[in-house]
């Protein structure tokens, strides 16, 4: 069992952010659960890698060359896929995972949870799509998208794909819990 982790290349400015993102390392490494995530060493994505391997589990990364030194590509990783691009990147860590978590990050961060979520809504895979709300890091966010689904832009079942908890614990149990809505058969979108 992988589970890809999207998160910040920054620390944020609340120490709570870091520490959920040590909480959630540990908590994969208890169950046994590889991490799949960007590779870096900074940020909240090098807090989460190192909560992980200091509690024994194991971590694979997934960096484009051109950020080894820019994201500090971390050193002591189970294994580090360095690649050509970022979309061998994103197209490598959705192939490798069973389930995708957001923690709270930047535009990077964002940009992987909807593509990975775009995805499930065309039905190309059926893993779970989770976001870690963080002191209510991402509650506008969630308010806009329901807006989007009360406007006629996104449908209620696609929406309802996006599994949400402030913690850790309860949101690897609801991806446990997961069915996906819809008939999936996997074409990996990045490679079409
Ligand atoms: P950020 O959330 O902006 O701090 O970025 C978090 C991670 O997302 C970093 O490893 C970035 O390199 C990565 N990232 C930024 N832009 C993209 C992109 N277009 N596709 C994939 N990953 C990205």
């Amino acid at each position: 069992m992988r589970i890809c982790v999207f998160s910040g290349s920054s620390h944020g400015y609340a120490p709570e952010y870091e520490a959920t993102a040590r909480a959630l390392g540990g908590l994969l490494a208890r169950n046994s659960i590889e991490l799949v995530y960007g590779g870096a060493a900074v940020g909240l994505m090098g807090a989460l890698a190192d909560a992980t391997l200091a509690e024994g589990g194991r971590v694979t990364g997934v960096i484009p060359q051109a950020l080894v030194d820019r994201e500090v590509a971390h050193a002591g990783l189970t294994h580090l896929h360095v690649v050509s691009s970022m979309h061998e990147r994103k197209s490598l860590m959705a192939r490798l995972a069973d389930g995708f978590i957001a923690l709270p990050g930047g535009i990077g961060t964002f940009e992987e949870l909807f593509e990975v979520w775009t995805w499930a809504q065309l039905g190309s895979h059926a893993r779970p799509c989770a976001l870690l709300n963080v002191l209510g890091f991402y509650d506008h966010l969630l308010d806009f998208l329901d807006r989007v689904v009360e406007q006629g832009f996104l449908k209620k079942v696609h929406r309802e794909m996006l599994l949400v908890d402030k913690e850790p614990a309860p949101l690897l149990r609801a991806m446990g819990r997961y069915r996906a809505p819809v008939e999936t058969k996997w074409i990996d979108p990045a490679r079409t």
